[in-house]
């Protein structure tokens, strides 16, 4: 067992690492006070090939693993969130895609994902099913070689700017029709995007209704048949990276918190002689160093695409808590200073804050490692 990043994850962590602090921390205020979408980050980062990391080369794609792409995130993150939750949502999307689609839809859409042109998302939430997932309400049903869609979703991520739609629907009316997802692209006749949700933080990424009325869909964009537990499975990858992007967030934090220790002075001294602020500090550098922990083992351990749901699952239990509470005591070490909008913590704070609900809350992450302990519930 080696706990040190090889010489290749070290390159393309430390590139990561010089855009993030060259160009995405600069305007990251500005998407953010303005709820903006960052294009001028996106157009860059897709150019620089981030955004097809794990889509495979013949797809146009870097053909990387989720591990490296975990590095490439948590440093993105650290200067800009909004701008990185492009790069996650186009890799693991586009590795939905991969690992569940079928030869065509890969060759449809992967090439376009990898390069940046298409920005997908993915739509399983419900105003009436969020965390219950097996309660989503949305139907396609068969009409010739058409779905007929209906239902709307909420809080999609992106669903403003995207182009495809990777959609939870039930193939039916009846109660035990199979669910699964069917891609759908913008523009398709009955669909149409609805509210555009005022959120608390991660503002460069909005969030909408989307509403589907009598939306006829070709039979050949159905992603699986009838095989909910895939698409549930491959949230395992997206959790990852989830994680990672929190973590990221929270370094930044820690780093600035460390810096200010060093110039502020109080009773003479300066922040950092303080014992107090010492520990403090000391146990943010715990909570990161075993959160990145957690999060490498899950990476590195995923096997054709898909980490282990288990692991995953502990890694953002574990990095959604850890990234809040360094942010949080960076705000303390940096007193009043931390609760100004002219200094990033709050915003750190806001963006991090919503890894612990998307993605699957931390709740039912410990649902799912509970599970794996004692099998399922017996009543
Ligand atoms: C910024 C943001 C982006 C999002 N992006 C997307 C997206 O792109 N696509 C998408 O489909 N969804 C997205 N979501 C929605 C997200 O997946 C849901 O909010 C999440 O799954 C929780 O669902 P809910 O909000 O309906 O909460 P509920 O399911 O109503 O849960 C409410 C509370 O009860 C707890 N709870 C529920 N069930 C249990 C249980 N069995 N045991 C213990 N506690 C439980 C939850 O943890 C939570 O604390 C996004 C949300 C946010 C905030």
């Amino acid at each position: 067992m080696d706990f040190n990043l090889s010489q290749e994850q070290q390159l393309i962590q430390s590139e990561a690492r010089r855009i993030s602090r060259e160009v995405l921390r600069d305007k990251a205020a500005r998407w953010d006070l303005n709820a903006e979408v960052p294009w001028e980050n996106i157009e860059l980062l897709a150019k620089m090939g981030y955004m097809g990391t794990v889509i495979d080369e013949e797809y146009g794609g870097v053909g990387s693993n989720l591990m490296n792409l975990v590095l490439i995130l948590e440093e993105l993150a650290w200067g800009c969130v909004s701008s990185t939750l492009y790069v996650f949502a186009n890799n693991a999307h586009g590795n939905r895609i991969q690992q569940l689609g079928t030869p065509d839809q890969k060759r449809k859409y992967l090439p376009a994902i990898a390069n940046g042109s298409i920005i997908p998302c993915h739509a399983m939430s419900e105003p009436g099913a969020g965390s219950d997932a097996t309660r989503i309400r949305s139907t396609a049903v068969l009409d010739g070689d058409h779905y007929v869609v209906n239902g709307t979703k909420c809080w999609i991520s992106r669903g403003s700017v995207s182009k495809l739609f990777l959609v939870n629907v039930r193939f039916g009316t009846d109660k035990g029709a199979d669910k699964g997802l069917l891609l759908i692209e913008s523009g398709t006749q009955g669909f149409e995007i609805g509210k555009v949700e005022r959120l608390m933080g991660q503002r460069g990424s909005p969030s909408t209704e989307l509403i589907f009325n009598d939306c006829r869909v070709p039979v050949e964009n159905r992603m699986l048949e009838g095989d909910f537990s895939s698409s549930i499975m491959s949230m395992s990858f997206s959790r990852c990276c989830n994680a990672a992007m929190g973590i990221g967030a929270a370094q930044r934090a820690f780093d600035e918190a460390t810096a200010y220790m060093l110039q502020r002075e109080a009773f003479g001294k300066h922040l950092s002689d303080f014992q107090g602020l010492r520990w403090m500090l000391a146990d943010m550098k715990v909570k990161l160093d075993a959160a990145r922990l957690l999060i490498y083992r899950a990476a590195s351990n995923a096997t054709g695409g898909m980490p282990s749901d288990g692991e995953a699952a502990i890694a953002k239990t574990f990095a959604n808590e850890a990234s809040l509470q360094v942010i949080s005591d960076a705000m303390q070490i940096f007193g009043a200073n931390g609760y100004s909008c002219e200094y990033p913590l709050e915003r750190l704070y806001r963006d991090a804050r919503a890894f612990a609900i998307a993605g699957g809350t931390t709740q039912i992450q410990r649902n799912l490692i509970a599970r794996k302990i004692l099998g399922r519930r017996t009543y």
